[in-house]
């Protein structure tokens, strides 16, 4: 019984053996996935741009369409077969979807669980910053803030100071997937390098003189900077490791003043105050991390 039914199962193996070495073959398609924030966009300078209601946000909203179709089709040109565009600027709505490349997927509103990283998962070969920023407290830096420019003033993980794009990055990293590429001015161009590593490709957009003036790229060449970085950074793409911190992962919240820390502190056992303007937590899983952080930023009265 035994030798007839070993005998019965190798002559089946053969055949799914064979069938499975085919069907592994097709490499599997390339899906990229895009966050674009608009205060690195080409062209913008200042919060009127990047706030609706006001009269420059139709061109800026248009600027932030450009540059992510740059970014699309340089995406196309590597080969991708997907691309994903997460709106993560402010209402999440800026990008009006018949401005977007017609081969491009894209999410749209807040709130989101992932928020500026709704929609990544460990399919995507490749995650794109376009349009980012420098961390609250950079010196000539369009537009400086983290997360939210009225409440924080600083995020620190495992001692390490993280703009949006390192905050971000470690989302991507929790998939596995690497970020290959930041967009955006001068300044958060040194950020990408200094948290990433000198292996990503960043497209420097504009240079800032302070917080709202900057020498601008002319557009028409900083799309196309925007459309060969992105194919040659998905062409390198597994020259790049994605961004990992170690778990336990020790976060800190510092608040521009101390009322901004006093609920976190009051509601949440689990918050430690470090001083008056600082709350602190420790997470085993990056995501409930950063769940925590945007709870607690959330709690927070603006300035
Ligand atoms: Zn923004």
């Amino acid at each position: 019984m035994t030798r007839h039914l070993t005998l019965g199962s190798a002559a089946l193996l053969v055949p799914i053996f064979i069938v499975f070495a085919a069907q592994s073959k097709p490499r599997p398609p390339v899906k990229v996935f895009i966050s674009v924030d608009m205060e690195g966009i080409s062209g913008i300078v200042h919060g009127d741009q990047t706030t609706p209601g006001t009269p420059e946000y139709a061109s800026a909203r248009k600027w932030m369409a450009q540059d992510v179709n740059a970014a699309v089709e340089g995406a196309l040109a590597a080969g991708a077969a997907e691309v994903l565009v997460n709106d993560s600027h402010g209402s999440m709505r800026n990008i009006d979807p018949d401005d977007l490349h017609p081969q491009a997927i894209l999410i749209s509103g807040s709130p989101k669980p992932l928020s500026m990283m709704q929609g990544i998962d460990a399919t995507f070969a490749a995650c794109l910053f376009i349009g980012y920023h420098a961390k609250a407290g950079t010196e000539d830096a369009i537009l400086d803030h983290t997360i939210s420019g009225s409440v924080v003033r600083a995020v620190r993980v495992n001692g390490l100071e993280l703009p949006e794009l390192g905050i971000n990055a470690a989302i991507a990293g929790y998939y596995g997937v690497p970020v290959v590429l930041v967009s955006g001015d001068t300044a958060v161009c040194r950020q990408a390098e200094e948290i990433l590593g000198p292996e990503i490709v960043a497209v420097a957009v504009k240079e800032a003189y302070g917080r709202l003036a900057a020498k601008l790229v002319p557009m028409a060449e900083a799309r196309e900077k925007i459309r060969m970085g992105v194919k040659r950074a998905l062409e390198k793409r597994n020259a790049v490791k994605p961004f990992r911190l170690a778990a336990p992962y020790s976060f800190e919240l510092a608040y521009h003043i101390s009322a901004q820390a006093d609920l976190g502190a009051m509601l949440l056992p689990q918050v430690k105050r470090l001083d008056a303007r600082t709350l602190a937590f420790t997470a085993n899983d990056y995501l409930e991390g950063f769940r925590m952080l945007r709870a607690l930023i959330s709690l927070a009265p603006a300035r």
